[in-house]
């Protein structure tokens, strides 16, 4: 039996179960409450903008891929590598051109830290770029967006073009004696162009679909040459490193994961949207501290940490750090920080159902396991949601999932099968109800829309 959405009343406000510990939320990165216009070349020189290539001049390349290393700034984009140590693998000596790759192909439900990089503040990008290229003896930068973002690739591009204006780019760039070129390149908006291998193919012209590793692109890469790809937000902290020294950038985060980051809250929390803080905050006082709790004041379901790829965690896992390594002990994923509370009153069958649309759609095809078990994960799940279910139906849920887990050419896969292996074995019992009831039992309890800040 259904109950129907009109019989059901919210669940009553329930007090959070500690107060947050304080947040101290910075401004390195995040500027924009400064109210200036930073996508202006003059403000943001006036800011102290591009001091750190001068400085990266003076220090010369070996001390800057030092400080790199040091600063322990591990990729913001998701897998969390180190940065210092990816460009540490681009061979010094080749005959062969080297490039810098910008991954700007943000998609990840959950996720939008890295628009507002281009959006508000492409200068910091550029300068990161610069900072990377003069390192590593690189020539040329693609900075892939994408397609969609048709604001951002405007904003990147104008403030590309003031650099060449300017001299910061083309001939003697920055007073360097090289010539630095740096060029946006849109892509079309398929998600697993944000695969950094599929994002090499689309750049070369071709489909989007991930290349088998190795090869790394640090050795084979765009063009079959040398390349580093890095996320947004990694490239727009390289400037702070240089400019205060890895040990202040490290004082900001704890060991072994450096610096601040930017964390966005959405789903159903009072105050949506980004927060720049020092690595290492709780998970728990980001929601209840910056995030302002729950809508109507409603208990904690469950949340996905940090972006729809990451297995949930439940309302009694959430006294986690927000580092890479913190994450991977609670048996989720730090991700690229994008936090997704879900409110009690929420169908996660539901949830999970609109998660596996999306990579089935998402999956470009190439190996088996990703291509049709997304799409049986889906369709089971719509018979779930439906009330066609039956009991044997959930193990086949998690046998699927634990069929693709692993085996895929890249990590879509296993974006698609984490969350039904922790949303089914965390949450079994309202899977089950789905079958017992005919469908959903709890349909569905509406909350207000919260306004982003
Ligand atoms: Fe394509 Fe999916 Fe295989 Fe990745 S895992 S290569 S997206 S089919």
């Amino acid at each position: 039996m259904t109950v129907s959405i009109e019989t059901q009343a919210p669940p009553p406000p329930v007090a959070p179960p500690r107060p947050a510990n304080p947040v101290t939320q910075h401004d390195f990165l995040l500027r924009h409450k400064h109210g200036k216009d930073y996508r202006q070349l003059d403000v943001y020189r006036a800011a102290g903008g591009y001091k750190a290539v001068k400085k990266a001049l003076t220090l010369g390349p070996d001390a800057v891929l030092a400080e790199m290393k040091k600063a322990s700034v591990r990729g913001r984009g998701g897998a969390g590598f180190p940065a210092g140590i990816k460009w540490g693998f681009v061979p010094k000596d080749t005959s062969k051109p080297k490039y810098l790759v910008v991954n700007a192909d943000e998609g990840e439900p959950g996720t939008f830290k890295d628009n507002y990089f281009l959006s508000e503040d492409p200068h910091r990008l550029i300068e990161g770029c610069i900072i990377c290229m003069l390192t590593l003896g690189i020539g040329t930068c693609y900075i892939y967006i994408r397609g969609e973002f048709f604001k951002q690739i405007a904003t990147t591009d104008a403030a590309i073009q003031q650099c060449y204006a300017a001299g910061i780019l083309g001939d003697n760039a920055s007073g360097s004696g090289r010539r630095l070129d740096i060029h946006v390149h849109t892509g079309a908006g398929a998600y697993i162009c944000g695969e950094e291998t599929a994002l090499l193919e689309s750049l070369e012209g071709k489909p989007g679909q991930p290349r088998l590793k190795p090869p790394f692109p640090a050795v084979v890469g765009a063009f079959g040459c040398p390349t580093v790809i890095n996320n947004v937000e990694t490239l727009a902290t390289v400037p702070l490193i240089i400019e205060h020294g890895a040990d202040w950038f490290l004082g900001l985060g704890v060991e072994r994961d450096g610096g601040s980051r930017i964390v966005g809250i959405s789903g159903h929390v009072k105050r949506p949207g980004l927060y720049e803080v020092g690595v290492g905050v709780t998970l728990y006082d980001m929601i209840y501290g910056p995030g302002g709790g729950v809508l109507e004041d409603r208990a904690i379901k469950a949340v996905i940490p940090g972006g729809s790829s990451c297995p949930v965690l439940t309302a009694d896992e959430l006294d986690v750090p927000m580092t890479v390594d913190g994450m991977a002990k609670a048996g989720s994923m730090l991700g690229t920080c994008g936090i997704i509370v879900i409110a009690e009153g929420t169908c996660l069958v539901k949830c999970l159902q609109r998660i596996s649309h999306f990579y089935a759609h998402e999956s470009c095809g190439q190996c088996t396991p990703c291509r049709e078990g997304t799409g049986w994960l889906a369709r089971i799940l719509d018979d779930l949601e439906a009330g066609r279910a039956q009991q044997a139906d959930l193990d086949v849920l998690l046998d699927v999932a634990d069929q693709i887990f692993g085996n895929t050419i890249c990590a879509l896969g296993d974006a698609a099968a984490l969350p039904v292996q922790s949303f089914v074995r965390k949450f079994r019992a309202e899977f089950e109800a789905h079958v017992t009831h005919r469908g959903c039992p709890h349909d569905r309890i509406p909350l207000p829309r919260a306004t982003r800040v």
